[in-house]
């Protein structure tokens, strides 16, 4: 609306689409709500979302289905619902392409903060065309894609690129969670340094022999 655009709810249950939709009426955002994923993804298709907030417990297709419907589709940013820690891992693990997600009972401030930082980010300038090479990778920061020795093209996720690009313009440093976390999702985050853990171990996995460290105690580093 003033500022912002539309964030896309996809949540079953109304107390906290409630309780989002005055929170982001603060902001200048307008909230869609859907309460199932089939819902959301003709929202999605009929709307243009700025950023999508999935539930992944939703009667019906489930969030992770969702997320995979919507990336088949779209680069919309998508920051998941969980309802428990352990399905963070599978948030990541599957691929499915969420950028973020926040763990039930969250705090709307925080949630609000994480919405505005995917935002802020997307309406940055996209980077230009340059390439880094590591390690016999080549890092395009244009077409966002990686190629490996064996001459395959891998295409991370946003984040996962994100991450991997801010390691490769501080290649030879030894960066911490915090750090990392700060410049690479874009707002102080407290205690869940595992988020860089996972997708590190995800860029590792994808991109088998990618030179980076780990650095006990304080975070990671990509060697040049
Ligand atoms: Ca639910």
């Amino acid at each position: 609306m003033t500022n912002g655009g539309t964030v896309l709810l996809i949540e079953d249950e109304e107390e906290i689409a409630d309780l989002l939709r005055m929170a982001f009426d603060r902001e200048g955002l307008h909230l869609s709500h859907a309460t199932t994923g089939e819902d959301g993804l003709e929202r999605l298709a009929g709307g243009d979302p700025r950023v999508v907030l999935l539930d992944v417990g939703l009667p019906g297709i489930d969030g992770f289905e969702v997320c995979r419907r919507i990336r088949s589709v779209s680069d919309v940013p998508v920051i998941m619902l969980t309802a428990r820690d352990t399905e963070i891992d599978t948030i990541v693990g599957l691929e499915i392409g969420a950028d973020d997600y926040v763990t039930k009972p969250f705090s709307v401030r925080e949630l609000v903060a994480r919405v505005k930082a995917v935002l802020r980010r997307s309406a940055e300038t996209p980077p230009q065309r340059s390439l880094i090479e590591v390690g016999g990778f080549v890092i395009d920061g244009g077409r966002r894609e990686v190629t490996a020795p064996d001459d395959e093209t891998v295409r991370p996720t946003a984040r996962e690129f994100d991450l991997l690009w801010y390691l490769a313009e501080h290649g030879g440093l030894a960066l911490s969670r915090a750090q990392i976390l700060e410049a690479v999702w874009g707002y102080d985050y407290f205690g869940e340094t595992r988020t860089v853990d996972v997708h590190i171990r995800q860029l590792r996995k994808k991109l088998d022999g990618i030179p980076i460290e780990t650095v006990w105690g304080v975070g990671y580093r990509l060697e040049p």
